[in-house]
Formats: structure tokens, sequence, C-alpha cells
């Protein structure tokens, strides 16, 4: 019942910064495409690398943007663009191109340090709107953890969910058993929050984040409130890359 009532919660706020996300998008539809420095609203974070494919006209953008009324500031914005560049590496190196799957995300910062503090929630992404909203702690803490984490659930939407799905077929294989409990979604060894035992989105774009930041970043290994001793690490770093060699493979 409380995960109920949690998950209600969490619908309910999304659809309120849905909503809102609406609102700025309205007001500033053209802005948002073509920021310049000229306009300080709006920051774009360009990230270098080799393109696979010329894109055609208005088709994809070589640019990710940032867009807040304020508070960005440069090393949040430098940040971001780590971030952003060690997933495309990773995902490179799968064979996959993270500026094509990832297109139009864009980035909006929510000052605080959380977004919601009652839920603790730290970063959000709208998959209607394609806005990653991050509150301060997510530049804070765990080495950007939680921004690998929405971006995960993006890359997993953008491939309709054929990551989690694969993901958790891949997770039941190494483990050798469906050891899935009443409660939880995500086989034991292989998940680090309660959140992520519960939902399996939540446990792929955990082991997303894991993988980029471990594989491409030197991140340290997260340690949550809730994280069992069991957890396999290694194991959920190895079953997210096979899922997405087996996902581009297909
Ligand atoms: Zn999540």
């Amino acid at each position: 019942m409380v995960g109920k009532a949690v998950l209600s919660t969490i619908i309910l706020i999304t659809g309120i910064i849905f909503i809102v996300s609406q609102v700025e998008a309205d007001q500033q539809p053209a802005g948002i495409v073509q920021a310049s420095i000229a306009q300080p609203s709006s920051v774009i974070v360009d990230i270098p690398g080799p393109k696979t494919a010329a894109p055609a006209a208005g088709e994809r953008s070589e640019r990710f943007i940032v867009d807040d009324t304020s508070r960005w500031t440069a090393d949040e914005l430098v940040v971001v663009n780590r971030v952003l560049t060690h997933t495309f590496q990773a995902l490179n190196e799968v064979g996959l191109d993270g500026r094509l799957l990832l297109d139009d995300y864009r980035f909006r910062r929510v000052s605080g340090e959380h977004i919601d503090e009652a839920l603790g929630l730290i970063g959000l992404v709208n998959h209607d709107t394609h806005i990653i909203s991050l509150a301060d702690a997510a530049f804070v803490r765990l080495g950007g953890f939680y921004i690998y984490h929405e971006i995960g659930h993006a890359v997993d939407h953008q491939m309709d969910r054929e990551l989690s799905k694969q993901y958790h077929a891949q997770i039941i294989a190494m483990a050798g058993t469906d050891n899935i409990t009443a409660v939880g979604a995500t086989v034991d060894g292989y998940w680090l929050r309660a959140h992520a035992h519960e939902v399996r989105e939540e446990a792929t774009a955990d082991a997303f984040a894991l993988w980029v930041g471990s594989e491409q970043a030197d991140m340290r290994r997260p340690i949550f409130a809730g994280t069992p001793l069991n957890a396999d690490y290694d194991g959920i770093v190895r079953a997210l890359e096979i899922s997405m060699v087996a996902i581009n493979g297909s």
C-alpha cells in the first residue's frame, strides 16, 4: 500500500511538472531550439565526437540543450557535458549513436537539494516533453549517478523498453534462477535500491548509471541505505553491457 501511495504521488508530481514544462515550452518554443549566448536563459552544451551519419535537415541536432531561467552554474554545465560525453562513449562502444538516440532531450535545472523533498526526488525525466529535470543533489552526490540514471530511463524509453526487458532476461540467466520475490521485480543481487527491487525500469536505469559511470568515469560504487550486501556490482555492469550488445545485434 505504501508503494502504491508513493507511486500515485510520483504520478501526480510528474503530471504537475509535465504541465509546467508544457507552459515553459509554449512560452519560448523557438528560443529553446535556437538559443545562443545572447540569451542567458538558455545555454547550449556542445558534445564533441565523431558523427556516424550525416543528419538530414531538421532531423537531428548536434547539440544538447540545457535550459532554465537562471540557475545553471558553469560547473554544472561542465558536469552535464562530461556525463553526456561519457554516455555517448559508452553507447558508441556497443555500436549505438547516443546523439541520435537522445536527439531532442533537454536538461532543466530545478533549484533546491531535491525536486521533491518528501520523496527525496533528485532527478526526473519526462517522456512526453523529453526534459530531464535535475536538482542540486544530482551534481554533488555519487559522481553524477543520478544524472546517468535519468539518461538511462531516456535510453530505455527510446528503445521502447527493450533495454529493461533484455536486462531482466539477462540477470535471470546469469543468476540461474528466477528468484523474484512477491514484492520484488528484480532478481536478488542485481538491484541497489529498494525502488529498483520493486520496479524493473528503475533497476535498469541504475544498471545503466553503473555501467557508464564505472566503465567511463571511474565512478565509485554507490551505496544506498538499502543496498544489500550481496549486490553484485560487476554482475550488474556485465548484464547491462550484454543487454546493450544484444539489442544492437538484433
Ligand atoms: Zn528512476
